[in-house]
């Protein structure tokens, strides 16, 4: 059941990666180049609080004939919980650069924040360096995890996660608290589709039912992080509320491993029901 018909090429898509507009580790280019090496028909780009590395990829993924999905990765709050959701098929990228702006603002506030903590700790890292090791992307932990590596304080990013960053570490600070409703509104106002990422075990027919109501389109089906029952579970969703399924491998630019790109083998079909959904919302948009 890959919703593929008899008799056509199977054509495979990858809609969540991130690239070094954020927390990945290949350009925008880069992560085309390998998409358009693995056959992908499609990739989308969905960094965190950044579309910054949308027009490289486009003029990239034009050279090549593959197609880039401009999108984003958004974290949202409820109550002390992070949730994820990915906008895709976005139209007006200057519409919702604007916010973004102020979510990487806060991001950066949030590094210095971490990076003093540290020093409590006695893990000291250099701001700079943390600076540098996220260049002109998003700032995120997973940035301050190399820093910490670097200067000898843990071994691995998970002994920086388990020791430092991870909720509830004595390092941790949550990011800018947007709820499921605004950014759904922020994703919506730039023409795209707001899709649950991962909920994994956690979407339950309850949080989807409230998600749906929230204006949610979509659900990530395919994750490396879903067992076989959560996929399951989440098509099943998919169909009973009527909204369009993802999945990517949110690759952050390894090429081995569960998380490299192409993982999930996302049928094309999942893309066609997406720009579907993407087209009625911009009809009903302009009648109103
Ligand atoms: P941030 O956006 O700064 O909150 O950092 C979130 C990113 O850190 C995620 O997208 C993952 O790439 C990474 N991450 C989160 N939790 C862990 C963990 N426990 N171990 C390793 N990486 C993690
Ligand atoms: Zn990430
Ligand atoms: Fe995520
Ligand atoms: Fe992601």
């Amino acid at each position: 059941m890959n919703g593929v018909a008899p008799g056509k090429p199977a054509q495979w898509v990858d809609l969540h990666a991130h690239s070094t507009a954020s927390d990945g580790a290949l350009s925008p280019a880069a992560m085309v180049g390998a998409a358009h090496r693995l056959g992908l028909a499609a990739l989308a780009l969905t960094d965190h609080d950044s579309v910054g590395g949308l027009p490289e990829a486009q003029s990239a993924a034009r050279a090549l004939g593959i197609r880039v999905v401009s999108g984003v990765e958004l974290s949202a709050y409820e109550g002390a919980r992070e949730i994820h959701i990915l906008g895709l098929h976005l139209a007006s990228l200057a519409e919702i650069e604007q916010h973004l702006t102020t979510l990487r603002h806060v991001r950066r506030t949030r590094a210095e924040r971490i990076v003093e903590r540290l020093a409590t700790l006695k893990a000291p890292v250099a701001l700079d360096r943390v600076l540098a090791i996220a260049g002109p992307g998003a700032i995120g932990r997973p940035h301050i995890a190399q820093a910490l590596m670097e200067a000898g304080h843990v071994k691995d990013r998970r002994e920086a996660f388990d020791r430092f960053l991870g909720a509830g570490r004595p390092a941790f600070f949550a990011k800018h608290r947007l709820t499921i409703a605004q950014a759904i509104e922020m994703i919506h106002q730039a023409g795209g589709l707001a899709i649950l990422a991962h909920p994994g075990s956690r979407g339950t027919r309850e949080r989807v039912q409230q998600f749906v109501s929230a204006g949610g389109d979509g659900l990530e089906v395919r994750h490396p992080g879903h067992t076989t029952e959560d996929a399951a579970r989440l098509a099943a969703l998919v169909e009973h509320f009527r909204v369009v399924p993802s999945g990517g491998s949110d690759c952050h630019g390894a090429s081995e491993g569960p998380r490299a790109l192409g993982s999930m083998h996302v049928p094309g079909e999942w893309l066609d029901r997406q720009e579907a959904r993407a087209r009625e919302r911009a009809a009903r948009g302009m009648v109103a």
